[in-house]
């Protein structure tokens, strides 16, 4: 039997699920597309994540040389290269790991009826949550749309599992030997794939994840204190990482689990929340369009074109906003504070919908998920499963006295308020800094207009 290990945001050779079940057969090809479906809609045709993608395959290619294979890379839609990859290595079966976007569940079946008229099987297998939608149910069998429950009932699985984590393994030593003149390392993809390479904050490849999950272990214990402040380096920045598979989900579980820390706990909480957005999207998959909640969906938006312009190139005048929106469209991060922040303003101060802002991060973030960034698009708009009330409103001035007290972070993004005091900078005054924007809206009137905006959602 000869197998084809198909791999999407898997980019790893180790822990992987689908790859050690392919190598159990042997006589196995790694292959990866570019998927034209995907690449075809990005604008930027300088996109970091093309180049994450990118070096996480060219590290990848190496380690399968070093055992006699390659990878076999191809530029197209799936639902044709696949089979075309089948039929030039006359392969029997096709594994993968399972994704549950919606984009890719249709693109799974229609790979999977292509293969299935050359004679080809697909299995996919779960590999990138700890727990899939069945298997965190209620007690009367429904999914959880309420996350500490789900957490709580998430752990008591994990512990009747006596927290062992079995690694799966992949023993390369079964793959197919054979001499790629594709290979990776030789032809340059980009202009194939109309890209340019372009410089990451974070390179790609596995050997860089767990160099930062390491890193990360020597604070891990302070987590819990430090996770909210920008200009500390308190979280992992793992997120692109395990958005594209270069470390697993249990290897980060394990690292969890082996330091005995309230920040590590509280860490392994987040990886919860992302179990927990994933199983909400895969049970929910209208959410991608439209809100969890729907009687949101009967908000008239007030908001204005200029005014999502002034947030998305960060010159909206409230600094920590402004900071935070600059350091995205420059770097392709933003912290998880911050985040939450500019994302309750655009909705809840200049309100704007929500659709609007999460579409301009799935362009911008390195790390960009849909069912994370909905799920946190939706708890700052309160359309969302389990989001805040809509009433909570938060402020944007006290948030960036609490969060950046020094200015710090703001100093970095927004250079002309590099002379303010750590009291002027959260609310500068205009005489002082007339170089750098003065408010777009009032705050204390914008957010009388929010209450009266939401007030539908009572009614409703
Ligand atoms: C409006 C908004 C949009 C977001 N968009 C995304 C996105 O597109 N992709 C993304 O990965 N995260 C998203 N998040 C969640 C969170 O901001 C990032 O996961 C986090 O900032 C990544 O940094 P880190 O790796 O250092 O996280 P850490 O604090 O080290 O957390 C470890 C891991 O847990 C997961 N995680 C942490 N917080 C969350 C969360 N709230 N929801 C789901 N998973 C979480 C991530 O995989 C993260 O890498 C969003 C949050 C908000 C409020």
């Amino acid at each position: 039997m000869k197998t084809l290990c198909w791999i999407r945001r898997d980019l790893r050779l180790h822990d992987n699920h689908a790859l050690s079940q392919a190598l159990k057969f042997g006589d196995t090809v790694v292959a990866f597309v570019f998927d034209q479906n995907i690449l075809d809609k990005l604008k930027n045709k300088s996109d970091k994540r093309v180049t994450f993608i990118y070096e996480s395959l060219l590290e990848l290619d190496k380690e399968l040389q070093k055992k006699g294979s390659s990878l076999v890379v191809r530029y197209g839609t799936p639902d044709e290269e696949i089979p075309e990859i089948c039929k030039e290595f006359k392969i029997n079966k096709v594994f993968t790991n399972k994704d549950y976007e919606p984009y890719a569940k249709k693109r799974d079946e229609l790979v999977t009826k292509k293969l299935k008229t050359i004679g080809v099987e697909f299995e996919s297998f779960k590999d990138s949550v700890f727990f899939e939608k069945q298997e965190v149910l209620t007690g009367s069998g429904a999914v959880y749309k309420v996350f500490t429950p789900y957490k709580n009932k998430w752990l008591e699985k994990f512990e009747a599992q006596d927290k062992v984590i079995p690694e799966f393994k992949c023993d390369l030593k079964k793959l197919h030997h054979f001499s790629n003149k594709q290979n990776i390392q030789e032809v340059d993809w980009y202009p194939l794939i109309g890209f340019k390479k372009d410089s990451s904050p974070l390179s790609g490849g596995t050997s860089q994840a767990f160099k930062l999950l390491e890193n990360f272990e020597k604070h891990m214990s302070r987590y819990k204190e430090e996770r909210d402040f920008p200009a500390v380096p308190g979280t992992s920045n793992l997120s692109v990482h395990i958005r594209f598979g270069t470390i697993s989900l249990r290897d980060m579980i394990r690292a969890a689990i082996s330091k005995k820390s309230e920040g590590a706990s509280t860490w392994l909480s987040e990886l919860i929340w992302r179990d927990f957005y994933q199983m909400i999207l895969d049970t929910h998959p209208y959410i991608e369009k439209e809100s969890f909640k729907r009687e949101y969906d009967q908000i008239k938006w007030l908001g204005s074109d200029e005014h999502f312009q002034a947030w998305c190139e960060g010159r909206t005048g409230f600094p920590i906003v402004d900071a935070a929106m600059r350091c995205l469209n420059e770097t392709g991060m933003m912290h998880n504070r911050l985040r939450m922040i500019v994302a309750s303003f655009m909705c809840k101060i200049l309100l704007i919908d929500w659709r609007k802002g999460e579409k301009y991060f799935a362009e911008k973030l390195l790390d960009f998920d849909l069912a994370a960034n909905n799920g946190g698009w939706q708890w700052s708009s309160s359309s969302g499963c389990d989001a805040q009330p809509y009433f909570r409103i938060f402020n944007p001035y006290t948030q960036s006295e609490k969060f950046d007290a020094q200015g710090e972070f703001i100093k970095k993004w927004v250079p002309e308020l590099a002379n303010a005091s750590s009291k002027e900078i959260h609310r500068p005054d205009g005489l002082l800094f007339s170089h750098y924007p003065r408010p777009i809206v009032s705050y204390e009137a914008n957010r009388v207009r929010c209450l009266e905006m939401y007030s539908v959602i009572k009614k409703a």
